[in-house]
């Protein structure tokens, strides 16, 4: 056993045999294809023969490396056989009449994306999982064979230093961990293996390097730095029950991944989620929410220097479509005003901004501005499930406007010969205690209702969403909110249409039992929250 200090780069534990891989990136074409049954039964065909090949692999393995590193295989099989994947290639094949390898590489680019962009490293690294078994996919469909010498399995890439090309060609689905002998805390290595969450380790010298062998066993703890290669028995055993702790925790979420949202007594809801941007839609299906409940696009705005145009636009739209298959994807239209300024709108400073010219206000008197975005929207539209819906409602009259654009906006695209949806779902959010108390009168113009509560219980009762001294006076579930929220559901419902929560409240655990005696169908929150919020729900009984 000899044991070398470096620098953690990246934390967590690795065990495994020590080498050097390489590998580079299959190339695709795109192909218009016109037998979608042909192409959807190739694509088939070719996932289960690649997850054959990942179970032979993994058996494989087993006695070579050990199960923590023959659980790869069995990571990137359980990938293959999950939904999301799956259903976004079927949907780009059928919507776009491309060929399944080019609809396997552009899912591949698009959850490569959103994994990357997670906030968990440990989800960052399943961007370059997603990137293996698409190209594992692609070689099945080109007709190319199983050449992989997989004798290794999951290796701890050990280098002096890795060069940004070498650690680009590394096929990273098998990097267990990086060691390098020189490197600095930026170098290419570190970023790779933090971005991945890979355990990592710089810096260790060049005695380090020139006494490791191709093959040897090494523990790299990425959080002290240190690295045992040839351990004995004690340090193994030690290592392997860090290992095995950090997988327990994330058992605890995944048990409930797959599950419905199903009370006792049988009532079964949806759980959204709520995002701000593409790149959480990771989070979105990693915590197994059934659909996007809210987009807030105003924040494309925020984080653009001038109006992002209808190209743009349609670019991030098409993208989360895509992603989330032909699950419901709500995108809220610009909700811009009050807390949520952007220098170029050239907004007047007003008084009271939360009771000023914004969200639905701002479209209305700006067409402009709104007409790019339903262009946006709809042009959009042909490459998933999209619901659009309107924030701070207060009106009929309002309502009415809206939805003539909309009408507009599709009627000229359809003269453009521009494809457009026809099942685009239109809602309107209750957010105001107008709309509320109006719902009756409102729900047979829309197709939905989401309740804004954040809104809500600052406008009824009166009590400034951004004011923190206020928090005493702020009763969340006052009895006047909820029963805007109850009437809501009643004249949704009075109509045939639903209604769901996407404000804060819904995630509010102690409100669940409430929301589903009102007959709430659906309920929007952050990423995080939906596992526990199904757990909820899975323990409710309404009987009682
Ligand atoms: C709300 O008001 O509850 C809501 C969901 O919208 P926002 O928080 O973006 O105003
Ligand atoms: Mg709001």
């Amino acid at each position: 056993m000899r044991s070398f200090s470096g620098k953690g780069v990246c934390g967590g534990i690795a065990i495994g045999r020590i080498s050097v891989l390489r590998h580079s990136d299959a190339k695709v074409t795109r192909v218009k294809i016109t037998d979608t049954e042909a192409e959807l039964e190739r694509f088939e065909n070719a996932r289960k023969q690649a997850i054959d090949e990942l179970c032979r692999l993994y058996e494989k393995a087993i006695p070579e490396v050990g199960e923590a590193g023959a659980q790869i295989f069995d990571i990137h099989r359980m990938m293959l056989e999950d939904d999301d994947y799956r259903e976004s290639v079927r949907s780009m094949i059928e919507r776009q009449q491309i060929n399944a390898e080019y609809a396997t590489a552009l899912t591949a680019d698009n959850f490569e994306a959103m994994f990357g962009a997670m906030e968990d490293s440990y989800m960052q690294a399943r961007a370059a999982d997603v990137r293996d078994i698409s190209n594992r996919l692609i070689r099945v469909l080109s007709g190319v064979s199983e050449t992989e010498q997989l004798a290794g399995g999951k290796l701890i890439i050990c280098a002096d230093d890795l060069a940004p090309s070498e650690t680009v060609a590394l096929d990273k689905s098998r990097v267990l961990a990086f060691v390098t002998a020189n490197g600095s805390a930026n170098s290419h290595t570190a970023i790779l293996a933090r971005s991945m969450n890979i355990p990592a380790v710089i810096g260790l010298g060049e005695a380090f390097l020139a006494s490791v062998r191709d093959g040897e066993t090494a523990i790299v703890n990425g959080q002290t730095g240190e690295v045992i290669v040839s351990p004995d028995e004690a340090a193994t055993d030690e290592a392997k029950k860090k290992l095995a702790d950090d997988m327990a925790a994330r058992q605890l979420l995944e048990d409930l991944r797959g599950k419905k949202n199903i009370t006792r007594d049988g009532t079964q809801i949806q759980i959204y989620a709520n995002i701000g941007s593409v790149e959480n839609i990771g989070a979105v299906l990693l915590n197994d929410a059934g659909g996007i409940g809210l987009f807030r696009s105003e924040f494309i705005y925020l984080e653009s220097r001038d109006f992002p145009s209808e190209e743009e636009q349609f670019a991030i739209y098409k993208r989360v479509l895509e992603s989330m298959a032909d699950k419901k994807v709500i995108i809220r239209t610009l909700d811009i005003g009050a807390d949520k300024q952007a220098g170029y709108f050239g907004l007047e400073k007003e008084e009271n901004p939360a009771l000023g010219l914004r969200a639905i206000r701002i479209c209305l008197t700006r067409p402009e501005i709104f007409i790019t975005q339903l262009r946006a929207l709809y042009r959009a539209s042909v490459y998933g499930n999209l619901g659009i819906m309107f924030p701070m409602i207060t009106s009929v009259t309002e309502t009415a406007r809206v939805l003539e654009y909309c009408h507009e906006v599709r009627q000229t695209l359809i003269a453009e010969n521009i494809p457009v949806s026809d099942s685009v779902e239109l809602g309107i959010m209750i957010e105001t205690p107008a709309a509320a108390v109006i719902s009756d009168r409102l729900a047979p113009m829309v197709d939905f209702f989401s309740v804004g509560t954040n809104d809500l219980i600052q406008y009824t009762l009166a009590c400034d969403r951004q004011n923190q001294r206020l928090e005493e006076f702020c009763d969340t579930h006052h009895e006047a909110v909820l029963r805007l929220i109850e009437y809501a559901a009643k004249s949704a419902h009075s109509h045939g249409k639903w209604i769901g929560i996407c404000g804060e409240l819904a995630a509010d655990l102690t409100l669940t039992e409430t929301f589903l005696k009102m007959g709430i169908d659906e309920l929007s929150v952050s990423p995080p929250y939906v596992l526990k919020l199904r757990d909820t729900v899975r323990k409710t009984d309404l009987r009682s």
